[in-house]
């Protein structure tokens, strides 16, 4: 007990000692050199988590915490940033196709984030009616018109920010694979150029136009920063955020920090800076993920979550059935369910889909429209193909099947054997069409039919009038079927 106390006295005066003195021997360095302090909070993949349920989320709960146990205040010496993913998730996020989120963020007084691949869930236009709407940039120097070459209208490639008199050159990056992840037509005539091509040109604009502290907040995993990390460091850039991968880090590479929060606003990633403003280094970086705690509030949060709340209820909160048990999110009976109503809603033979798509359990009690945009958040919209039973039986991955079989053999669900030789009409998803293997190839004319993927699941639920006296129970399917 001693001892710990000594540790802990020790490392206070030490604290004390880079905050006043630098790393300067002697007192006369001490007076020629400015320190000042920066403190950056910093969160990704917050995929709208505004409400704190169960062990996610909460805003308010978040900015509480920042001011009342980090002494955080607007106009103090604290820079908020996102590394992106800012929505897609709950239907509080989804249902307003990111408008509430970007409220919420500019009432957090985030001052820029970095362009994630959800950004793109509502399209093009979609992402440049929430950039309008922020009060903070979204950032990506490396996504470029495909033709021109130009910036888009809903990002620029960095921005400059004044806190403490330090000036801060905050750059964006956003993961290449976006270019996979989303749908084609989202990210239609965009360019992802390589991070390090993309940095190179832009650091000394950036530095031009008079930063004196280099971050980069990125739509990175670990993996991707540490590669980068000996070009951050060539570049003079002190701190590098990520996202994505939805992994805690605190960790320096290359002497260049290295942060991400993980998600959903369960933590926030803070780098706390002490910098030299005559020689323009940092002197001392601390870097940590902190959990909300969810023991605080900011009352001008959360009287904008519970507004968004209240838009949500009117929506949403109309009772389409009942179910008596948690229906598992990765279950057969929801994996049936959810395929068995898109066969229910469109004539077809077979319908695919995959586990990744389906994103929370069905609770227990009334079923409402809000339970179904949590679950299936994604902007989807079913296609029909045309497939031969060879093509059927050789695709692979997260695949789950209604209308067949996968079991000892491949069968239609009235027992007739799937030939490898006859043709059969497949519903799946635009997503899963334009990422998983083979679909195209096999069918590179697919009939849109414009149908979200969630609507039939909330018609054919509606369609059994499920009540607390015969629940959804009744009407499940719990066969395995792959
Ligand atoms: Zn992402």
């Amino acid at each position: 007990m001693k001892l710990k106390i000594i540790v802990l006295a020790a490392s206070a005066i030490f604290l004390l000692n880079t905050g006043s003195t630098c790393n300067g021997p002697s007192a006369e360095d001490s007076t020629s050199d400015v320190v000042r302090e920066l403190t950056i909070f910093y969160t990704n993949d917050e995929h709208g988590w505004m409400v704190h349920d169960g062990d996610s989320g909460g805003a308010a709960e978040m900015v509480g915490q920042w001011r009342d146990v980090e002494g955080y205040s607007e106009d103090g010496p604290f820079l908020i940033l996102s590394g992106g993913d800012m929505w897609t998730g709950p239907a509080i996020s989804t249902w307003f196709q990111g408008e509430s989120m970007t409220e919420i963020m500019n009432a957090m007084n985030y001052s820029a984030a970095a362009v994630g691949n959800h950004e793109f869930d509502f399209g093009q236009a979609g992402l440049l009616e929430r950039a309008e709407q922020a009060n903070f940039p979204f950032l990506s120097a490396n996504m470029r018109d495909e033709t021109t070459g130009e910036l888009t209208a809903y990002a620029l490639p960095y921005t400059l920010v004044e806190i403490n008199q330090i000036i801060v050159g905050i750059i964006g990056l956003t993961t290449m694979s976006a270019d996979d992840i989303n749908f084609p037509e989202n990210v239609a005539g965009l360019d992802f150029i390589d991070y390090e091509t993309a940095l190179e040109e832009i650091v000394p604009q950036v530095k031009s136009e008079g930063a004196e502290l280099l971050i980069v907040i990125s739509h990175l995993c670990k993996y991707d920063m540490e590669a980068l990390a000996p070009t951050l460091a060539s570049l003079g850039i002190a701190l590098i955020g990520g996202g994505h991968c939805h992994e805690a880090v605190t960790e320096t590479v290359n002497d260049v920090g290295i942060l991400e929060s993980g998600s959903y606003l369960r933590n926030y990633g803070k780098a706390a800076l002490t910098f030299n403003d005559n020689t323009d280094t940092v002197v001392n970086m601390e870097l940590s993920v902190v959990p909300n705690d969810w023991s605080h509030t900011d009352p001008e949060v959360a009287q904008i979550v519970a507004e968004w709340q209240t838009r949500l209820t009117d929506d949403l909160a109309s009772v389409i059935g009942y179910v008596e048990n948690d229906l598992l999110r990765h279950s057969d009976p929801m994996y049936n369910l959810i395929t068995d109503a898109w066969l229910w809603a469109y004539p077809a033979d077979i319908a695919m889909t995959n586990t990744g798509g389906i994103r929370q359990d069905l609770l227990a009690g009334d079923i409402t429209l809000e339970s179904w945009v949590g679950i299936l958040p994604f902007e989807n919209f079913i296609v029909q193909l045309d497939l031969s039973g060879s093509q059927i039986m050789s695709l692979e991955g997260d695949l789950v099947v209604g209308g067949m079989t996968k079991i000892d053999g491949y069968y239609l669900s009235d027992g007739t054997p799937i030939y490898p030789d006859s043709v059969y009409t497949v519903l799946t998803t635009d997503y899963i069409y334009s990422t998983f293997d083979g679909f195209s190839d096999y069918d590179p004319d697919p009939y849109e039919t414009s149908i979200h993927w969630r609507q039939p699941v909330i018609d054919y639920i509606q369609s059994l009038q499920t009540t607390a006296e015969d629940p959804l129970e009744n009407y499940l399917d719990y066969e395995p079927r792959q």
